[in-house]
């Protein structure tokens, strides 16, 4: 919801990791489309992201200089622990946990905002009030998300039209 509000739209793909190769989709084993992100879900995020805050609900990868970013991690059981001090489910706070991240992702930065999804704390009065509102991404960020998604949706076409040669 808090990406459709930025007129940017998500088609969400589960690639659980499996023990099992036979039950992994198809899609998943493809390789990576520049308008593909990964978001990973993990139980224990310092495992994967050691300089990140003991409060952080999620980590971006972010490359240097103009390579594109794809990969986040999400903490599920950080999550649920705040769920249990707010009016959101552990379910509602997971999407905004990830718009957030995808927003790092196609923003291109760790930084953040004084407003909005991009905040670096959420502040309470917000999640315990269910202010929704307060959860999307400004006006000019949503601009900024749809360049990016354009960029990258350009670029994949181009990388493609060199791949497959035509005729
Ligand atoms: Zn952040």
């Amino acid at each position: 919801m808090v990406l459709q509000r930025a007129s940017v739209e998500v088609t969400w793909q589960d690639c659980t990791v499996s023990q099992n190769p036979s039950r992994v989709p198809p899609e998943c084993e493809s390789r990576l489309r520049r308008t593909d992100l990964l978001l990973y879900l993990v139980v224990r995020l310092e495992a994967h992201a050691p300089s990140v805050g003991k409060n952080a609900l999620g980590f971006s990868i972010i490359p240097d200089k103009s390579d594109e970013a794809q990969m986040a991690y999400v903490c599920y059981p950080r999550v649920r622990a705040l769920s249990h001090s707010t009016s959101f489910t552990a379910d509602e706070l997971l999407g905004l946990a990830l718009a957030h991240e995808i927003g790092h992702l196609l923003l291109g930065t760790n930084e953040h905002c004084n407003r909005g999804i991009m905040r670096a704390r959420w502040r309470p009065r917000d999640l315990e009030g269910r202010h929704w509102e307060e959860f999307l991404f400004t006006a000019e960020q949503a601009k900024r998300l749809q360049r990016a998604v354009v960029t990258r949706l350009e670029s994949q076409k181009r990388r493609f039209a060199l791949e497959v040669p035509k005729g």
